[in-house]
């Protein structure tokens, strides 16, 4: 069909020219005059466009005065300057063809404000809405900037498995791929169900991360990402959780622990600047409706240095600060949401990027420093959310690699593969995973991670 994005009538076309618009009905108002103003949306961009059909259309007092909201429609008209206010043009429609008609007693998505939890149980509609549409708008041109900026610095895109026999981040939280019958599952001798007999031979898992894999790339190529989806089966209701999320993961050889930050830094200010540059309506949107500051959170954070702190500095802090903790600072003890969120909103109103973790709370592949107690990790933490990404200096060393394997009861003969990069030819390399829809969150100032992705998944929720 030869029609026009509504984004480009609104904007590109001057007045008096023909165009044809397609897309579905926002609003109707059937005036006692004899003639319809439409408002008509096709996701293109934040505005609809109105268009006025005449009484006189052939398929006006059959089909266009019963018209409501969701219908379907194609209209073909001149471009005129609109009377009406905040209307730059609006379509004197010369036809309006009606592909599919919606009923008005039972359209889901009625012409008025609905809750986030209601357009949960309708997400197939709620990209019809303002709010889900600019969210998907923003997702969009996000995911390209992502590309774009690793592609600008010559980093190569790498797919990894989904489906891994690995726990990269030992945490456990794993779904098992299986093609076995549930119901009639093959016993070994002992009684214990046979994994041998399962479709690739050995138990196998859906990936938590793509990092082991993206290292042996960036090992063999320099520098490389990966941008896919990722599964945990933490039971974690909690507004930044999912058990589907996506994330893209950097890695580069011969980089250091300073200079995964200052990546990740870099990284994070381009994505703010691209959709304050390339989102600035859905941005507006989101700025007067969801959260009045995330504008002037994105301009600011991208003008200013990120705060750069150790741990150690960190339980310091928290420690001295005048507030009564669900979870005391304790040094040894993993951060916390609110300690994340107190460091990045009231002490310094900032990202700030935490490094040196004590090495007995992160993943054995991290790099143990020269005090014996801490490991090269680093989470970048932002107001509102929290953790945005976790990386690390990755551990080079075969010995050291072999020993906190052992100490965390892995079996280094599981990962030969991994140890093969420290035994041919290793380098110092570092990472990190940056979670996607936590991203979102932050620019958008969406407040449930459920609300920046298509179809949430959660513990007892995958519906769709
Ligand atoms: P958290 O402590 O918040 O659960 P994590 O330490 O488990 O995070 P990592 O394993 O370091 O997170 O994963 C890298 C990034 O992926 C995190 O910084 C976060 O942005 C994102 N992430 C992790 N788990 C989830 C999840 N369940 N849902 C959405 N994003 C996630
Ligand atoms: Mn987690």
């Amino acid at each position: 069909m030869d029609r026009t994005l509504i984004k480009y009538a609104l904007t590109n076309i001057p007045a008096g020219q023909a165009v044809t618009v397609a897309g579905w009905i926002r609003t109707t108002r059937h005036s006692k005059g004899g003639f319809s103003f439409l408002t008509i949306n096709d996701g293109s961009c934040m505005a609809s466009i109105q268009a006025v059909a005449d009484g006189k259309l052939a398929n006006y007092a059959d089909e266009l005065v019963h018209l409501s909201a969701g219908s379907s429609v194609v209209v073909t008209g001149a471009l005129a300057e609109s009377p009406a206010k905040g209307q730059t043009v609006e379509i004197q429609a010369s036809e309006v063809r009606v592909l599919g008609a919606s009923d008005a007693a039972t359209y889901p998505i009625q012409p008025k404000r609905h809750s986030f939890e209601y357009l949960r149980t309708q997400a197939h509609l709620r990209p019809r809405t303002n709010t889900f549409g600019a969210v998907a708008r923003v997702r969009s041109a996000l995911s390209f900037a992502v590309h774009e900026f690793f592609q600008q610095r010559g980093f190569l895109y790498v797919h990894t498995p989904i489906i891994t026999t690995s726990d990269c981040e030992g945490a456990g939280e794993l779904f098992r791929v299986t093609a076995m019958d549930l119901a009639d599952l093959p016993r070994d001798p002992a009684g214990n169900v046979d994994g041998e007999q399962d479709f690739f031979g050995r138990p196998t898992f859906l990936t938590v991360s793509g990092q082991l894999e993206g290292e042996t790339y960036a090992c063999a190529l320099g520098n490389i990402y990966t941008f896919g989806p990722t599964f945990r089966a933490e039971n974690s209701n909690t507004p930044r959780h999912l058990a589907e999320f996506w994330m893209v993961e950097p890695e580069m050889a011969f980089c250091d622990l300073a200079g995964d930050a200052d990546l990740a830094e870099e990284f994070l200010k381009f994505l703010f600047r691209v959709v304050l540059e390339r989102c600035g309506d859905d941005m507006k949107f989101f700025n007067d409706r969801i959260d009045k500051t995330v504008i002037e959170t994105l301009e600011h954070v991208t003008d200013s240095p990120f705060e750069r702190i150790t741990y150690t500095e960190a339980i310091d802090i928290l420690a001295a600060a005048d507030r009564s903790w669900d979870y005391p600072p304790r040094w040894g003890a993993d951060l916390q949401t609110e300690h994340e969120r107190f460091l990045a909103e009231e002490t310094f109103a900032k990202p700030v990027v935490i490094t040196d973790y004590p090495a007995q709370i992160k993943p054995f592949y991290m790099r143990l420093s020269d005090d014996g107690k801490t490991a090269a990790a680093m989470d970048v933490i932002v107001p509102r959310i929290g953790e945005i990404i976790g990386g690390a200096q990755r551990e080079e060393r075969l010995d050291v690699l072999e020993a906190q394997m052992k100490a965390q009861n892995m079996a280094p003969d599981d990962y030969w593969w991994y140890l093969d990069l420290r035994r041919y030819g290793t380098v110092p390399h570092a990472g990190f995973g940056l979670g996607f829809e936590r991203t979102v969150q932050f620019i958008t100032g969406m407040v449930n991670i459920r609300d920046v992705i298509a179809y949430p998944r959660t513990p007892r929720s995958a519906d769709f």
